[in-house]
């Protein structure tokens, strides 16, 4: 004999539990948890001819970005790399992490985050070039506030050569002498955090709450994004000139 089935009963639709989000209380983590981050808008730089950047440009130093006037505020950032346990480890991933800050602000595609607090070190190999009044110089992907040490090439046979006479401003590196154009430095340098805005997730997160009438209402969520450390992003500076132009984006 055929099995009969049973057919499970509806749900009692006249009681189904709600969940509700209370926007004021992530509002209240953020500000509470948050780091202290300066937020630079991005924008394409209009010097772009096509594909490339120019090199000359005072505004975007090559790279074809330009970011506006900061704003101050509070961030909530998680990294997104921490379940990589039992998973294979990869580079795409590498530098990653999750924004979320107040509903107030917006974020957008290569915003630049500068979390206040923080001491990072990098290193890296530069390039050395030289200014038309033959000052040699070095750029840097994050503005140095210290370096550790910079060593020079010599020869596969000798120790890497320590240049002590230097001076530092901001992404510039400036040699007394002792290098030759063209060659390369390595630079050790401690810096402040930087990430730049990647993706956006949650730029839009409206929920729907209930009002003290029964009423539903919209409210918007805290905006959350994707960050990522800014040596894996921009291009390198392909600059040939001295000054950073400043494009303040305020609207007072
Ligand atoms: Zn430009």
């Amino acid at each position: 004999m055929a099995k009969i089935a049973s057919i499970a009963p509806p749900p009692n639709l006249n009681v189904i539990p709600r969940v509700e989000f209370l926007p004021g209380s992530f509002q209240q983590l953020v500000h509470d948890h948050g780091y202290n981050v300066d937020i630079e808008p991005a924008f394409p730089c209009p010097c772009k001819d096509r594909e490339v950047a120019q090199s000359i440009c005072l505004n975007c130093m090559g790279v074809g970005w330009v970011w506006g006037s900061k704003t101050q505020m509070k961030a909530v950032i998680q990294s997104i790399n921490k379940s990589t346990k039992y998973k294979d480890w990869s580079a795409e991933m590498l530098g990653t992490a999750n924004m979320t800050i107040e509903q107030r602000f917006q974020l957008a595609f290569m915003d630049k985050v500068t979390i206040a607090d923080s001491v990072s070190i990098f290193a890296e190999n530069l390039l050395v070039r030289e200014l038309g009044d033959g000052t040699l110089f070095v750029m840097t992907c994050y503005p140095a506030y210290e370096v550790e040490f910079i060593k020079m090439y010599v020869s596969a046979t000798q120790p890497l050569e320590d240049k002590k006479e230097y001076e530092v401003i901001n992404n510039k590196i400036v040699f007394q002498d002792g290098v030759v154009k063209g060659t390369s430095v390595t630079v050790r340098y401690k810096h402040k955090v930087q990430y730049v805005v990647i993706d956006l997730n949650h730029d839009i997160r409206n929920v729907y709450i209930l009002d003290d009438n029964s009423r539903e209402r919209q409210e918007a969520f805290p905006v959350s994004g994707v960050i990522r450390k800014l040596h894996y992003v921009p291009d390198a500076y392909n600059f040939s000139g001295t000054n950073i132009l400043y494009n303040p984006t305020n609207k007072n």
